[in-house]
């Protein structure tokens, strides 16, 4: 089963909720955790493993054969990403803009692009016991992240469960990390900047057909106004996490939840549990 743990924004907990989840599960299941958040991985500051394998991740980039161009244009114009301009007897590529989506070479009409790999990131994984943990980490300064996510998500093993830890927002990565997901959590806050960025992963979700529900942590911080949401919309909260000092405290010292308040384990027991009759239910 794969589980995405996404957010609309940044800082609500889902690297919280995904390592609290996998460490509760994984004294009975192989848990593959998969941190997509590319940017800024950080699952492993809670998991502590040793990510002894590393692999590069590389986009494929236009090379042309100046021999062989006729300088007509084409590879140009057909580049969705401007990252190719033919200007008189020259054709520049802007590697940083190109996608690797490989429709220049296809369409040149003198086969004069082949392909060369520009390195944008690195996936490091490690594992302890039943655990796994897959991490993406993209270049500073790199915008591609969607490659270092697909690469990231070619380890889960489908015998597993995995968890994927999704990059914040609502845009191109997001969908990237979430697709293919069985279930995704959607971790917000009780406020009106929460409830606002989680009406847009909703619609994101919704888009990509896949079941949600809700984790609403440190409750008790704002209104009512998400769970009235949720119950207009049909969407269940499956767990509230309350604001807490002691678990700011454990997760700023990076002990995971369930290792320092035990009774949490519980509950993420329970959230899978809820999480499984769903995905079997559909
Ligand atoms: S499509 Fe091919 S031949 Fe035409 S300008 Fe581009 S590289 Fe040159
Ligand atoms: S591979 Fe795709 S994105 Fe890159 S330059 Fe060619 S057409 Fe543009």
């Amino acid at each position: 089963m794969i589980i995405s743990v996404a957010s609309g924004k940044g800082g609500t907990g889902k690297t919280l909720v995904a390592t609290s989840l996998a460490l509760s599960l994984n004294d009975n299941y192989k848990i593959q955790i998969l941190d997509c958040d590319v940017e800024e991985p950080n699952a492993n500051i809670l998991l502590h493993l040793d990510l002894n394998q590393r692999q590069q991740v590389y986009v494929p980039i236009p090379k042309v054969d100046e021999t062989k161009c006729t300088y007509c244009g084409k590879c140009a114009e057909v580049c969705a990403y401007n990252a190719l301009a033919v200007i008189k007897e020259k054709v520049l590529v802007f590697p940083e803009l190109c996608h690797g989506c490989g429709a220049c070479s296809y369409l040149c009409p003198e086969s004069a692009i082949t392909e060369e790999g520009r390195e944008v990131g690195v996936v490091e994984r490690g594992e302890s016991g039943n655990l796994e943990l897959i991490q993406g980490k993209i270049n500073i300064g790199e915008a591609m992240a969607p490659p270092v996510i697909r690469k990231v998500k070619k380890y889960i093993d489908p015998a597993n469960i995995a968890i994927i830890d999704v990059p914040p927002g609502t845009s191109c990565p997001v969908v990237e990390a979430v697709e293919g997901s069985d279930f995704c959590l959607l971790v917000t806050e009780p406020t009106p900047f929460g409830l606002n960025d989680l009406l847009l992963a909703v619609e994101v979700v919704r888009k990509l057909g896949i079941s949600c529900g809700v984790i609403v942590n440190r409750a008790g911080i704002g209104g009512e106004e998400v769970e009235q949401y949720c119950r207009r919309e049909g969407i269940p909260v499956l767990l509230k996490i309350p604001l807490d000092r002691n678990i700011a405290i454990l997760y700023s010292e990076g002990i995971p939840l369930i290792e320092g308040i035990p009774r949490w384990r519980e509950a993420f027991l329970r959230l899978f549990q809820d999480i499984k009759n769903m995905v079997t239910a559909k």
